[in-house]
């Protein structure tokens, strides 16, 4: 079993002063794997010294010099690709197709940045002022656990294009994962303090990143819930924060689509990263005198592409939830369905036959679902789908826009210029049309409760610089 006892603070791994334990369970098998010393406040507190002390130093050096740590961190992490896969797939339980693509654009992350910053000016001419863009400060990284080490590069290759340093509270359930990542950034030879990793609980590590004043800026991701919690504490000390929040993300299914393709790629797009993704499209659209229709397509692309099973598997489209928590969560959503009276048209309660060790659910779809529904209004976070059948194209925009979240939407037409028509009219984030995409260039983020600020390319990165205007 890993004992994984020490935490990352100002260049060195160091034992925490916190002493509380977590174990690690596997989500195949729920045997325990690992086991973590959590940090406290005290860690957090040394963190951000080292951070701060960092700051001074780091926010003053060249593009050039920032340029090299994100290509070293680049070359590091593309060697390490298959270690980063593997601990993935085990600590999380992501199945091996997604974890692979998860994983390199995470790579990548660090490539585009650098990229990104050589082409960007960070003294531009505005009227007759020279505006001087500066690294914001130290940065509080804040994340969940379905894309750990995805987040961090991100957020991390951002904040060290804009000079800032940083303090990262990856998930306590993601441990293993970030035990490599902070390998990664050793070896980079960063400066001392730049990059500090403590692992803890949000209760006690999180909050105190919230509250400290030594912190200038919190990048978050995770629940809503969390996010308010983040955005009230942290306007004590005007903190600047960026929150990428939950989804509840629609679907439309126009009629002049081709029904055979775009339903099975429909049920993918709800079911990627095993439906625990924030983007996941878990709410389809489809014209109501076409109901009938879906729901046979449906069914058959889950008796014939979707399997759940063993995350390293490469057919698998469903793995483990990441534990029992998550695991319970989820049924709880199946059993709400059915007392709403949403029509069960696969799945439902219980592991699949085979899988009962682990945290399996069935690929679950709901039909003939209202959007006033909890199932259809309230982020799961899981394999369950709700089909919503409309009237017509105003009704499919009123019900994708009828939610608390707006993430991500996604539209499948023949017409395409009729598909760009309802884009602008979704209240979203980011909108695909035919297909499931990733830009690392575009801005990225939500409308709504889905949260403030943006991640990604330009967009990205000015939210963690402070412009100041030279006048004179
Ligand atoms: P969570 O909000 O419970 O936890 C996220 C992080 O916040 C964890 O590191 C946790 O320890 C920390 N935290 C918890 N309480 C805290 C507090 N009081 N103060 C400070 N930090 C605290 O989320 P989760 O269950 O780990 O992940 C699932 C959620 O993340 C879903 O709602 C999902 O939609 C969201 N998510 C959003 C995106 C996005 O980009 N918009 C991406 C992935 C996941």
């Amino acid at each position: 079993m890993k004992q994984l006892n020490q935490i990352y603070i100002n260049g060195e791994f160091v034992t925490p002063h916190g002493t509380r334990t977590l174990d690690l369970l596997s989500p195949v098998t729920n045997e325990k794997v690992a086991q973590v010393t959590l940090g406290d406040e005290v860690d957090t507190q040394n963190a951000i010294v080292a951070a701060k002390k960092a700051f001074k130093t780091f926010s003053q050096t060249s593009k050039e010099e920032r340029i090299g740590y994100l290509e070293k961190m680049h070359e590091i992490l593309k060697r390490r690709r298959q270690n980063l896969i593997d601990v993935m797939i085990d600590e999380y339980g992501c199945p091996l197709y997604f974890t692979t693509s998860l994983i390199d654009l995470a790579v990548d992350d660090f490539k585009i940045m650098a990229q990104l910053l050589k082409d960007f000016d960070l003294e531009p001419k505005v009227g007759h002022s020279r505006v001087r863009l500066q690294g914001v400060g130290v940065v509080g990284v804040i994340i969940p656990w379905n894309s750990s080490n995805g987040f961090i590069a991100t957020k991390v290759s951002a904040a060290i294009a804009a000079g800032c340093t940083c303090v990262i509270k990856p998930s306590e359930f993601s441990a293993q994962q970030t035990q490599l990542m902070t390998e990664c950034f050793h070896e980079a030879g960063l400066p001392r303090g730049v990059v500090n990793f403590v692992n803890g609980t949000g209760d006690v590590v999180g909050a105190e990143m919230t509250r400290n004043p030594g912190i200038t800026k919190i990048t978050f991701t995770g629940s809503t819930g969390v996010g308010k919690i983040i955005a009230k504490g942290a306007v004590e000390s005007m903190k600047r924060v960026t929150l990428e929040l939950g989804g509840k993300s629609p679907n439309i299914i126009l009629e002049d689509a081709d029904f055979a393709t775009a339903i099975p790629q429909a049920i993918l797009a709800a079911y990627i990263n095993s439906g625990q993704a924030c983007v996941a499209a878990t709410r389809l659209l489809v014209p109501e005198n076409r109901l009938s229709e879906v729901n046979e397509l449906a069914k058959a692309a889950i008796a014939g592409t979707v399997k759940v099973g063993n995350p390293k598997d490469a057919d698998t489209i469903i793995g483990p939830m990441v534990n029992q928590k998550q695991f319970e969560r989820v049924q709880d959503y199946i059993r709400i369905g059915i007392e709403e009276g949403a029509a069960l048209l696969t799945g439902g309660t219980g592991k699949p036959t085979g899988l009962e060790a682990g945290n399996f659910v069935k690929a679950t779809i709901f039909t003939n679902v209202k959007n006033s529904m909890r199932i259809a209004q309230e982020e799961i976070f899981g394999p369950v789908l709700s089909i919503i059948p409309y009237k017509d194209e105003a009704d499919a925009i009123a019900i994708a826009n009828d939610s608390p979240y707006g993430l991500a939407a996604y539209i499948t037409a023949g017409d395409k210029a009729r598909a760009y028509r309802i884009a602008n009219q979704l209240d979203a984030g980011r909108v695909c049309i035919n297909g499931e995409f990733h830009d690392p260039l575009a801005p990225f983020g939500g409308f709504k409760q889905s949260g403030y600020g943006r991640e990604f390319g330009v967009f990205g990165l000015e939210t963690y610089l402070e412009p100041k205007a030279i006048i004179g």
